[in-house]
């Protein structure tokens, strides 16, 4: 034997001290080099540095179990020609099984007999094992690989299963990500629209082409009837718009303000009207969504009954058709109480819906619809704000050079247009007359009929000098009685011959209070820059020439002649 072998490297990994002591002794001598290790950690260490010729290992480890610790023993190239023996309790057939599935050689039962342990080894050793053992392992090899080969088909389906999963949801986020690049692109085409009802026409266009909808209607409050109309749309004739009356649904119109401004595929059924269930199906719809253009206020959430509603609505309608009087100081006020009033800039509702029954919208349209809604309304907010302004503005500047009582042009508008007529004329080195006109007698009729009386014979007056003169004329109430024209372009005695005409028509008038005597007007006709070179000057020239006409007895013209200056200069 001495001759034969040096001697064999067994390593014992075992935690049981009293184990690791009794085989040491019985494999003490120069046949065995003994190590131990008392974990499985310790063990794979160990059994790497020293590549022992076999490994005993108890199947009970504090830190793993004997079957994986044989598993990594076998997974390393070094160790391929280690025989590892389990060393197993005689009564858990079982441990041995599956050692033998991890790839161990064998096993040799608890408890350990002194006597032949040695001799054991040695067969182990010397590849002599008993006969069934080795069919015993090789069954359970083919077991152990039969067992990965199922493990493998389960593994590699379920690898398909969430692939196939993957690729849905990939194109999901692919879609999603479309509509998100598109939403952009549409978000910056919305902002450069100029006006609340071409921003609801680019929206409609848009929901249609990015959710597909057949149809998408804007729909307006009749709150006479409190039901919805078309105001505009895509997808439904024309000729049925009238017909599409969609009865304001109090609960479906709570949840719409409550919720998120919109409720998405909805069903014919949760109309309670018949009228407008039928329409919905002759028109094919299968799913609808409703949704608000616009933000609503708190207040919206409270209306309940017909008169609620009108009654929110009514500080929104008045302060979108502003009073025919407004001055230029009301302005703010009346911009300050339109922002402040608790109203909802509501831009209208809308109908969209599907005529196929498989299509719904999905969670990410939703989504999208949402930052859509929301993104339009801050936008359409801010386009009719800026309509109301500029209608504001507008009124503003026309009071402003307008005469309130007979909405001819006022003494302020009066006094810069002659400065700019001279002007104009100077550079086209043309000429203008100015006539000035004085009611006869005003102070006479004022007192037998009245102030009001009198105010409505300016009016009368005002009427007949605006719709008796041209456009390019400036037709103007010079204060009190008195009126002045601005002719472009007129000569003296065409002026003359104006304002001959307007006394005429104004002699021939009928007021209702006077009685056979009518009213009757004087008129002075001066013209630059004939009579006069500055405005003040030219205005003094027409005074003087109607103070003539009433000092000829009135009801009559006259133009300035040099003669006349001398004269009320005296
Ligand atoms: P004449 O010009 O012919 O000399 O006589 P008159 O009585 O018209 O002259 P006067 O300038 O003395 O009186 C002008 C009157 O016009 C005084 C006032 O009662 C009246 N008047 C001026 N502005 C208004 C107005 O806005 N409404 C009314 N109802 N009357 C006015
Ligand atoms: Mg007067
Ligand atoms: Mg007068």
């Amino acid at each position: 034997m001495g001759m034969e072998k040096t001697s064999y490297r067994v390593l014992y990994i075992e935690d049981d001290y009293a184990s690791r002591l009794l085989i040491r002794k019985i494999l003490n001598g120069p046949e065995f080099h003994f190590h131990e290790a008392s974990t499985g950690m310790e063990g794979l260490k160990k059994a790497k540095e020293l590549r022992p010729d076999i490994i005993l290992m108890d199947l009970n480890l504090p830190d793993i179990s004997g079957t994986n610790l044989t598993t990594k023993i076998k997974s390393f190239p070094e160790l391929k020609h280690t025989v590892v023996v389990a060393i197993t309790a005689r009564d858990s057939a079982e441990a041995r099984e599956l050692s033998l599935i991890a790839g161990c050689h064998g096993y040799i039962s608890k408890p350990i007999d002194p006597q032949t342990f040695a001799d054991q080894i040695r067969q182990f050793l010397r590849g002599k094992r008993e006969e069934v053992e080795v069919e015993k392992r090789d069954y359970y090899h083919q077991l152990y690989e039969e067992a990965l080969v199922d493990n493998l088909t389960i593994k590699l389906q379920e690898l398909q299963r969430s692939n196939s999963l993957l690729k849905l949801r990939t194109s999901t986020l692919k879609d999603y990500s479309r509509k998100l690049e598109k939403l952009l692109t549409i978000i910056n085409d919305l902002q450069t629209c100029h006006s609340p009802k071409q921003l609801k026409q680019q929206l409609i266009h848009y929901l249609c082409q990015l959710f597909s909808f057949d149809r998408c209607l804007f729909l307006d409050v009749d709150f006479e009837n409190l039901i919805l109309r078309v105001a505009m749309g895509k997808g439904l004739p024309h000729s049925r718009w009238k017909n599409f009356r969609f009865p304001f649904q109090t609960q479906l119109f709570r949840r719409l303000f409550k919720d998120r401004q919109i409720l998405p595929n909805l069903t014919i059924q949760q109309i309670d009207h018949q009228e407008i269930q039928k329409l919905l199906e002759e028109i094919g719809t299968q799913h609808f969504t409703l949704a608000i253009l616009g933000t609503p206020g708190n207040a919206a959430l409270q209306m309940s009954s017909k008169e609620s509603i009108k009654d929110l609505m009514k500080p929104f309608l008045s302060s979108l058709t502003a009073p025919e009087e407004i001055d230029v100081q009301n302005i703010e006020d009346h911009l300050r109480e339109f922002l402040l009033s608790e109203v909802f800039y509501i831009g209208g509702y809308l109908f969209m819906d599907y005529t196929d029954p498989n299509r719904k919208l999905s969670s990410h349209d939703l989504r999208i619809l949402d930052m859509l809604l929301r993104t339009s309304t801050l936008i359409y907010q801010n386009l009719q704000l800026r309509e109301h302004l500029k209608k504001l503005f507008i009124r503003a500047e026309k009071d402003a050079i307008t005469d309130y009582l007979t909405h001819l042009y006022n003494h302020r508008y009066f006094v810069q247009q002659l400065g700019r007529e001279m002007n104009r004329a100077r550079r086209h080195q043309s000429q203008f007359v100015l006539i000035m006109i004085d009611i006869d007698h005003f102070k006479d009729f004022n007192d037998s009929f009245g102030h009001q009386a009198g105010d409505l014979v300016l009016q009368k007056i005002g009427q007949i000098l605006r719709e008796n003169t041209r456009k390019s004329d400036t037709a103007a109430r010079y204060g009190g009685e008195e009126f002045a024209i601005i002719c472009p372009e007129l000569n003296k005695r065409s002026g003359q011959i104006l304002a001959e005409k307007l006394r005429k028509i104004i002699e021939k008038t009928r007021h209702p209070f006077t009685r056979e005597k009518g009213i009757t007007i004087s008129a002075g006709v001066a013209a630059f820059p004939e009579d006069a070179d500055t405005p003040q000057d030219l205005i003094r020239c027409s005074d003087a020439a109607l103070y003539e006409a009433k000092r000829k007895g009135r009801n009559r013209v006259e133009v300035f002649s040099p003669a006349l200056q001398t004269a009320s200069g005296n």
